[in-house]
């Protein structure tokens, strides 16, 4: 009987034409078709991972600190420090794709925002989300408890992302998550403001492993889990975790921390420095330990960094200013009934006042907008004659006297 000649199963060359040929356990691979399918795998992969990524852009720092720049009005420091941050995080993503054994592992780069409510904290998130396009949830830290008290899983915020990202786990695995009021779940006792009974520590310790990566078992519909439920697994290693809070309380501990410090060293010249009305500016990882986080979950958030509580400068910028800002958001809304409006400087800086003189922050803007703008939105539609509309200081004082809020006292 014949000797069956062998041949690449690929391209059908007999073994003498070969200069390898490699048997399987069906067939048979030689030195050209490996080298093909080489070829093929690297474009095949690399075509994979531009559909994982598929509108992802990865900006540099300037450039993502420049689009935050048309929404969040001052605020330089935290602005530049996240936009670093999201850069090598994204970088890193990137990069972990073709990682070898023996590279530099480039860790997974967490934030902390410390800033008191209203100082655009959210903001600075939801633009950075936006701008890379990813998918983005907010939690609030003070609705999680530990498994088995009444709340939320810290799972639920998963639950969430996936929710958003519309149960595509690969989408939701790139994304960026923002904890709210982190601050409220600090240790009891180390912190002046906590006033739940229910300890913080436990949910700290929850938040832990997923701040710092794994597989979770996320129940999709959110809420508590149950034994029957189906589970999704995400891994969160690549989810990008801005974390914020008001802390507080915080300025003394980083004055006392500021204080010590000083003792023993060539310190005076150094406590001259120190701008005691901008304490935040010094925030450390130490201080948020101070503040009743655990180490474990502080050095999952490595970079601290804070907002300037917004001054009158500022809160004027605020109204005119950002892209979206409220009066171009008024100016566009009266323009859909082809009415011009206009404002009077003097008009914003009334608004601004009433806003700082009622400690509402930048939120307070708004509500105080609505309320004198309100009569005219309602009547000038109607109007057909009335092509044009200027808001001017009288207008304002006019119609903030009718508004609730200034029948309220001036806390
Ligand atoms: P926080 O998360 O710090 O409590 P937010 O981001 O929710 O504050 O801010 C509330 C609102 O105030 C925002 O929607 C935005 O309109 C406005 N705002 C606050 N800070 C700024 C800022 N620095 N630049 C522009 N708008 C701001």
């Amino acid at each position: 009987m014949a000797k069956t000649v062998e041949r690449c199963s690929f391209c059908g060359r007999a073994k003498r034409e070969t200069k390898v040929l490699i048997a399987g356990l069906e067939g048979h691979i030689c030195e050209n078709c490996v080298q093909q399918a080489q070829v093929i795998l690297q474009e095949e992969l690399a075509t994979a991972k531009q559909k994982e990524f598929p509108d992802f852009k990865l900006l540099k720092p300037v450039e993502i600190k420049k689009h935050l720049d048309q929404f969040v009005i001052g605020q330089e420091e935290a602005k530049r420090v996240i936009s670093v941050a999201v850069y090598n995080h994204y970088k890193r993503l990137a990069h972990s794709k073709d990682v070898q054994p023996d590279d530099v592992e480039i860790e997974k780069s967490n934030i902390v925002v410390v800033g008191e409510t209203g100082t655009g904290k959210t903001l600075l998130a939801r633009t950075i989300a936006k701008l890379l396009n990813v998918p983005f949830c907010i939690a609030d830290a003070t609705a999680l408890t530990e498994a088995g008290y009444v709340g939320e899983d810290v799972e639920s915020i998963l639950a969430r992302l996936l929710q958003v990202a519309d149960y595509d786990v690969a989408a939701a695995e790139r994304g960026i998550v923002f904890i709210d009021e982190i601050d409220k779940i600090a240790r009891k006792g180390d912190n002046p403001s906590i006033t739940r009974d229910v300890s913080g520590e436990g949910v700290q310790q929850a938040l832990l492993k997923m701040l710092e990566g794994a597989i979770v078992n996320v129940p999709p519909q959110g809420g508590r889990k149950h034994p029957e439920q189906k589970m999704i697994q995400i891994n969160t290693q690549n989810i990008l975790f801005i974390t914020g809070g008001a802390f507080d309380g915080i300025e003394k501990k980083i004055s006392n921390r500021l204080q010590t410090n000083k003792i023993g060293y060539k310190s005076d010249k150094k406590r001259e420095n120190i701008d005691k009305d901008n304490i935040l500016q010094y925030i450390t990882p130490v201080d948020l330990k101070a503040f009743g986080l655990i180490p474990e979950l502080v050095g999952r958030l490595p970079i601290v960094t804070f907002m300037h509580t917004l001054d009158q400068q500022t809160l004027r910028r605020i109204l005119t200013e950002p892209k979206n800002s409220l009066i171009r958001q008024y100016t566009k809304l009266f323009e859909l009934d082809n009415i011009k409006v206009t404002f009077d400087d003097e008009a914003l800086d009334f608004v601004v006042e009433k806003s700082i003189e009622f400690k509402l922050g930048a939120r307070g803007l708004r509500s105080i907008l609505e309320g004198i703008m309100n009569d005219a939105m309602f009547e000038l539609p109607s109007k057909t004659n009335v092509k044009s509309l200027r808001i001017t200081s009288a207008f304002v004082a006019e119609k903030f006297q009718k508004t609730s809020m200034a029948r309220l006292k001036v806390a």
